[in-house]
């Protein structure tokens, strides 16, 4: 089991986030005002400033965008998991996320751009929060 580092809270942005993914959500934002898809989570909408943001749950279904391999990671959490992939994932909804493509034997060789991968919630050895990962459908 993996030992991401966890988020920390009070912290008003993103919390709503984080309960998602314990409900295996991914949720994103949605502007009342103007439309536009809000990701990361924030208080104001980019576009048009408007703080009137909706929380939509994705289906978690999306396109790799791009992405590259870290081989070695001295950081705790990371220290043991070898080669692994950091890629950005544009979900069918219409928001790009960071996160990794999991579930595959090679990162190096085993990962593409434009491969389909729905989200997975990678439960953690320590602490209440899964972290959202990719994998190849
Ligand atoms: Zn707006």
């Amino acid at each position: 089991m993996a030992k991401r580092p966890q988020p920390q809270f009070p912290e008003p942005h993103t919390e709503s986030f984080w309960e998602g993914a314990q409900q295996g959500e991914l949720r994103y934002q949605r502007c009342d005002a103007c439309e536009e898809i809000v990701f990361y989570p924030r208080q104001h909408c980019p576009s048009c400033g408007s703080q009137n943001l909706s929380w939509q749950v994705s289906k978690g279904e999306g396109t790799v965008y791009t992405f590259s391999v870290v081989r070695q990671n001295r950081m705790p959490g990371f220290i043991d998991l070898g080669a692994y992939s950091v890629a950005y994932i544009d979900l069918d909804e219409g928001f790009r996320m960071m996160s990794s493509v999991v579930g595959v034997d090679d990162p190096t060789k085993d990962i593409a751009i434009g491969q389909r991968v729905r989200v997975d919630f990678e439960k953690q050895e320590e602490g209440d929060y899964p972290i959202p990962v990719f994998r190849p459908i």
